[in-house]
């Protein structure tokens, strides 16, 4: 269902008067996790300055080491959503169960799966029986193939509002903290009718290289950029190395709205 083969139109999503997959790229931006009512409210602000429609934030975090902070969970959602909604933002956050969906889908416009759970049947089956748009992130060991049959799981549920999200994966190169499979999103928009999104901060792990990325991203045909956006980086309680500041921020966007200007 989720083949080109099925369906020759692109599929667009309209979320919040954003219309993603509509030609132009669309940004998420926003920081890697909640922490504080005073930190989402900055990075909306920031955000919603710039006439951008989407917040990201993670409330329930898939954190490698049991010891790391492990999200505010609901209550951080509350924060995202009551940020979200003071600057007219529609928010992006990760469930990594299927019984966090009922709590957290009031606080939610488009629900995300990280790329520990691309696999994870059961959620994908849930998020399919949702009438809002899913935000799918490729795992960081899985083919194309794969990340295609995890966006079939959720459209065979009855969704079909999917988001594909290339977020690197994992080779022997250690420069990056993942390998942005570039090539990767043209294939998934030859393959698929869906739009697909390259988040540059968790492929490749560094501030330097989240504007050439971003561009070779938006050059390449993708629907969209994800990057992380956080008041004080310094001091995050997750991906401290590579969130932007915001100012940061400001010269980032002002830099790839000069480069699209050049298509
Ligand atoms: C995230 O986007 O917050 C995240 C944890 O990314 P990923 O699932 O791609 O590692
Ligand atoms: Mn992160």
């Amino acid at each position: 269902l989720v083949s080109r083969k099925k369906k020759a139109e692109d599929t667009i999503i309209t979320i919040n008067g954003e219309r993603i997959g509509d030609g132009t790229p669309s940004f998420i931006f926003g920081p890697c996790a909640v922490e504080s009512q005073e930190q989402v409210s900055k990075v909306a602000e920031a955000i919603g300055a710039k006439g951008l429609r989407l917040i990201r934030g993670g409330a329930y975090k898939p954190r490698t080491s049991p010891y790391d902070f492990q999200g505010l969970g609901l209550d951080g959602l509350k924060m995202l959503k009551a940020a979200a909604e003071q600057y007219n933002l529609a928010v992006v956050s990760e469930i990594v169960t299927p019984h966090h969906l009922e709590d957290a889908l009031p606080y939610l416009d488009v629900v995300q799966v990280g790329a520990r759970n691309m696999q994870n049947f059961e959620l994908l089956k849930a998020v399919g029986q949702i009438n809002k748009p899913v935000l799918l992130k490729r795992g960081m060991s899985a083919t194309v193939d794969e990340f295609i049959n995890a966006a079939e799981y959720i459209i065979a549920s009855g969704n079909s509002q999917i988001i594909l999200c290339e977020r690197g994966i994992r080779t022997y190169e250690k420069a990056t903290r993942n390998t942005l499979d570039i090539s990767a999103v043209p294939i998934l928009k030859q393959e698929t009718h869906l739009p697909v999104f390259v988040d540059v901060t968790h492929s490749t792990g560094r501030r330097d290289l989240l504007l050439p990325a971003a561009k070779a991203a938006i050059a390449i045909g993708a629907d969209g950029v994800m990057a992380e956006v956080h008041p004080d980086p310094a001091v995050a309680l997750s991906d401290a190395a590579q969130q932007m500041d915001l100012n940061q921020f400001d010269e980032y966007y002002d830099a790839l709205m000069k480069f699209m200007k050049q298509y």
